[in-house]
């Protein structure tokens, strides 16, 4: 038996089935590069679910975890360390002012923002939170709550209240849904794994004239597309409207578990000693790591090499799209790519596998394309050369 069957096994037998797996084991990585357990090679342009958006085992991070786990790994959150409060920092100082709460996840930074609004809200009668259809905001009940899409709510109900879910750039129906009760806007600038939605320039600074306006909180879900991934730091600042609360996560650990969420000087506030907290928060482990990814970013100019590389391969997609006929539609922001299909991904998936390409497909016909920022042109022309090939054969 192959190494992979084995490990295979010890999941049939251990491992609760939440994820369907494809029998794919990996044993070690390097920026663009997987190798699975086997010794094959492959290419990956959806690096770890879009965790190692600089690629994998970048040696900054990776030096940075290994020197910091020598001196302190943890410590209680009644205490200080410097480490935070850099994070913090360095936070703050490429977002908006305000500051920051670390959890471990991007389920938990949302519900740290669903918490804050409904607090602020609270004398007033305010919980209502505003979400869209489509969105995906995590999987704790708090935020399958909050999450537009049926599928995920499916066998738990019921799910806490206080959510209302509306279509996505539609201005109007914000306007409708909004009432006295409403405490907060949340959504992702650009929808991922709602199938790579793009949230348009009006409909944002919109909302946030809306928000203004009827003192209600305007939250952006960065968990995916903030650290850089759409060519700026965060998505917002493609936009020029700056929300009030933004939530982090994947990226911005390197590949170590983080949440963050940022709330602005008018929100910084608002969670104050006994109302909110996590046991491993902005550890110093988890902050050295996220430290070296904004180091390695700038270093690296790695926010210019989005832009150019993310140009460049929707360039070659949209030469595909003349090609074959099945191809509807790219969208694209910086590195945040999405190939919308007429027919089924899932086999186009399971042959880029094969053909040793690692992509994602989302909503049955979207194929999520999400490379490494520090991608080269000879990778890209790599991975189209497979595309094409698998794409052929359809
Ligand atoms: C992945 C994701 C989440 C959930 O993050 P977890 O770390 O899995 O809890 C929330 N929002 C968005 C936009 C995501 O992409």
């Amino acid at each position: 038996m192959d190494k992979t069957s084995e490990v295979v096994r010890m999941y049939d037998k251990y491992v609760m089935c939440t994820y369907k797996r494809v029998p794919f084991c990996l044993e070690k990585a390097k920026g663009c590069k997987v190798w699975d357990i086997d010794g094959k090679m492959y290419l990956d342009f959806f690096p770890g679910w879009a965790v190692s958006g600089i690629g994998h085992c970048h040696p900054i991070v990776t030096g940075a975890i290994a020197k910091q786990a020598k001196k302190l790994l943890h410590v209680s959150n009644n205490y200080y360390s410097e480490l935070q409060g850099l994070l913090a920092k360095k936070i703050i100082e490429e977002s908006f002012k305000g500051k920051v709460f670390f959890a471990n996840s991007g389920a938990e930074a949302n519900e740290a923002a669903v918490k804050l609004a409904r607090r602020y809200g609270h004398d007033k009668g305010r919980y209502q939170v505003i979400t869209m259809l489509k969105s995906f905001h995590g999987r704790t009940l708090g935020m399958i709550a909050a999450t537009g899409q049926d599928k995920v709510k499916k066998g738990f109900e019921p799910v806490p209240e206080g959510f209302v879910h509306i279509p996505f750039n539609d201005i109007e129906a914000l306007k409708e849904a909004i009432t006295d009760k409403t405490a907060a806007v949340m959504f992702e600038p650009i929808q991922c794994e709602g199938g790579i939605n793009i949230a348009s320039r009006e409909y944002m600074k919109e909302v946030r004239k809306i928000c203004d306006e009827k003192d209600i909180l305007m939250i952006l879900d960065e968990v995916q597309t903030g650290m850089g991934r759409t060519g700026e730091i965060f998505c917002f600042k493609n936009y020029g409207v700056t929300p009030d609360v933004m939530t982090l996560a994947k990226a911005i650990g390197g590949g170590v578990p983080i949440g963050v969420c940022v709330a602005s000087e008018k929100f910084q506030d608002v969670l104050t000693p006994g109302t909110h907290a996590s046991t491993f928060g902005g550890s110093p482990l988890v902050s050295a790591a996220a430290l070296a990814v904004f180091e390695a970013i700038k270093k690296e100019k790695l926010l210019q090499n989005t832009k150019k590389q993310g140009a460049y391969l929707t360039k070659k997609l949209n030469g595909l799209k003349k090609k074959y006929h099945f191809i509807k539609e790219i969208r694209s922001m910086g590195l945040v790519i999405g190939v919308e299909l007429s027919i089924e991904g899932e086999t186009i998936y399971s042959k880029c596998l094969e053909a040793g390409l690692l992509i994602n497909c989302t909503q049955g016909n979207i194929l999520r394309i999400m490379p490494p920022m520090n991608v080269t042109r000879f990778e890209i022309d790599k991975a189209v050369s497979i595309l094409d090939k698998v794409f052929a054969k359809i």
